[in-house]
């Protein structure tokens, strides 16, 4: 074989992927779901299952009194149909707060309601208030998530180091967020790149910015090196990726995942890796 430096590819063999992640499930939620599916676009819902119907409105000083009412089940179960529904606590508690069998509680219970509702396994999870620490991390572990989103803005398109503090690359209100947008759209081919977008529905509404966010989408939609998917099915992908067995010379690749993969091996060359099954590598040219 000659010179090598595996990267990996998206689906379909492509260098870049989109992906949206928002919070407390509010009834802005249905005027995204309707912009993402526009778009083309897919989207995780943190969703906090104790307080799913609860009607509210809020005024910070100085800003329009908003409504902050959450769908309720009914609602919830065929609205996010399409995207992917995270856990955020059952009342969106600050976990690193109460004591350890509370905080377990906020975890697990909220994932045994969600995945009733969901009729589904959930994988993701964003940290309520962005807070965690390593116990919140090891109990979100224990109750069998993979994956867990801060609010820290990267300002990057790196793949997460550990998904279980998975750090988006910025807010919807971030001022760099469109110069981030074109950067993205730009990046080198052989260098994987992940857009990850956060925020909360109603703060479109408290700050009267639908457009921003439509704006965003139009931008980076119906790109054909773009892979447009929500966060779980990301992280699925990168498992995979991550579990690819490798022969000793370089010249076989087993994909033991149900996911199929792939990756770049040189300039030139792509890979396509078959869900269970054995590759053999081209040569690559010096
Ligand atoms: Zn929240």
């Amino acid at each position: 074989m000659g010179k090598r430096f595996d990267s990996l590819l998206f689906p379909e063999g492509k260098c870049r992927a989109f992906t949206l992640s928002y919070d407390d499930g509010v009834v802005q939620d249905r005027r995204l779901v309707r912009l993402c599916e526009q778009y083309g676009v897919k989207c995780t819902f943190n969703l906090n299952s104790a307080v799913l119907g609860y009607k509210a409105q809020a005024k910070a000083p100085g800003k329009r009194e908003i409504d902050i009412s959450k769908v309720d089940r009914d609602e919830a179960r065929e609205l996010y149909r399409s995207h992917e529904i995270g856990g955020h606590g059952l009342y969106h508690s600050d976990l690193t707060a109460p004591g350890t069998p509370y905080a377990m509680y906020e975890i697990l219970e909220d994932k045994r309601q969600l995945e009733e509702l969901r009729g589904d396994t959930l994988r993701m999870f964003a940290y309520p208030f962005g807070v965690y620490n390593e116990q919140v991390k090891e109990l979100l572990k224990t109750a069998g998530y993979r994956g867990a989103r801060t609010v820290k803005s990267t300002h990057s398109f790196a793949l997460p180091e550990d998904p279980l503090a998975w750090d988006p690359t910025c807010h919807h209100n971030d001022e760099k967020l469109f110069e981030l947008a074109e950067q993205f759209l730009h990046t080198p081919a052989f260098r994987p790149a992940l857009f990850y977008v956060w925020g909360h529905a109603y703060e479109f509404d408290g700050e009267d910015n639908w457009q921003r966010i439509e704006e965003l989408l139009q931008k980076v939609s119906g790109n054909d090196t773009v892979w447009y998917a929500a966060n779980g099915e990301i992280l699925d992908y990168l498992q995979a990726y991550q579990r690819l067995e490798y022969s000793a010379d370089g010249t076989m690749i087993r994909n033991p995942s149900s996911c199929d993969v792939w990756i770049r091996t040189s300039f030139e060359n792509t890979e396509y890796l078959p869900a269970g099954a054995l590759t053999k590598i081209r040569d690559t040219v010096l």
